[in-house]
């Protein structure tokens, strides 16, 4: 029996014991409420943390594709996975919240594996969900650890204290942005200073309104490479490609913030429609479609023209 059921039976003992000596003033359903009240408790206190490193051993916060980085290019996947170590179990929330947007970006990891490989450009991917700990958001953020995500609450994000908020940034998030850091810097080193393309996927609909990209390029003050995938991608009469869509691009800390604006590199943070992506055939059919348009720029020096 793990040390969370053994609680939770302690406590539906004492509650029944107190039930008896009230004239049984609670009938059946009142007592299943109350039960299910009380695992609900129980689950988020036994999530809240803080964790210890012993108990989140063999999970790694992110991996690095190698690549050739004279090509000038990184690739970035803040929202590769949906997947929690295993003490935390499904921070209380019902396993199906995982298959949403609110865990991960659907089909982005197998985009940007399938984009580095056929481009042969390095890559750096997360392993967490961003229900854990969002990586595309500053340390300061009050959204950087979720309570509350598209109507899901998530216990065990409610009530974490200081030490466990801490445990998250020091062992998921800052590993990750290490990660990108050591990346940048390995290429600058090399002569060759990356351009930061960030991949992410979006909803085809948010709070009832149907979204109608396919594909959007986001951007804060420096539209430059922005512009060159809208150009490209727009060659297409068939898509639609949202300029700062499906929403603008520019959030104080967020990836593109710290690794681009503030180093002052080149960047674009491309979001695609989550159904075009979720299934092998669509995912096959973007990284086709993007490889073609990132290969032209390279041929064109257009991408290289921009760290110049
Ligand atoms: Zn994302």
């Amino acid at each position: 029996m793990t040390g969370q059921h053994f609680l939770t039976l302690q406590l539906i003992n004492v509650f029944d014991d107190r039930v008896k000596h009230a004239s049984c003033m609670v009938d059946n359903r009142g007592r299943r409420s109350i039960v299910q009240s009380i695992m609900n408790i129980v689950s988020t206190v036994s999530h809240a943390g803080p964790h210890r490193t012993d108990d989140i051993a063999g999970f790694d916060s992110h991996y690095v594709l190698p690549g050739d980085r004279s090509l000038g290019i990184l690739l970035i996947c803040d929202h590769a996975r949906n997947a929690l170590p295993e003490a935390y179990g499904d921070l209380g929330l019902p396993a199906s919240e995982f298959d949403r947007h609110i865990a991960y970006d659907i089909g982005v990891e197998a985009v940007v594996n399938g984009l580095s490989q056929r481009l042969g450009v390095p890559a750096v991917l997360s392993c967490f969900s961003r229900l854990l700990i969002d990586p595309n958001r500053g340390v300061n953020d009050p959204t950087l650890i979720m309570q509350l995500s598209d109507g899901a609450v998530v216990p065990g994000n409610r009530d974490i204290d200081e030490a466990e908020r801490r445990f998250r940034l020091s062992h998921f998030y800052k590993p990750y942005h290490r990660a990108i850091d050591a990346e940048i810097d390995a290429a600058i080193a090399d002569g060759s200073p990356p351009v930061l393309i960030s991949v992410h996927s979006f909803t085809p609909a948010w709070k009832g309104l149907v979204r109608p990209w396919h594909a959007g390029l986001l951007w804060e003050d420096d539209r430059r490479c922005s512009d060159l995938f809208i150009q490209a991608l727009s060659a297409d009469p068939n898509l639609v490609v949202g300029d700062n869509e499906p929403y603008a691009g520019g959030l104080a800390g967020d990836c593109m913030n710290a690794h681009a604006v503030k180093r002052g590199l080149p960047h674009t943070l491309l979001e695609i429609r989550q159904d075009l992506i979720s299934d092998d055939l669509g995912v096959s059919q973007w990284i086709e479609r993007l490889a073609v348009a990132i290969e032209a720029m390279i041929a064109n020096d257009q991408i290289k023209d921009l760290v110049q």
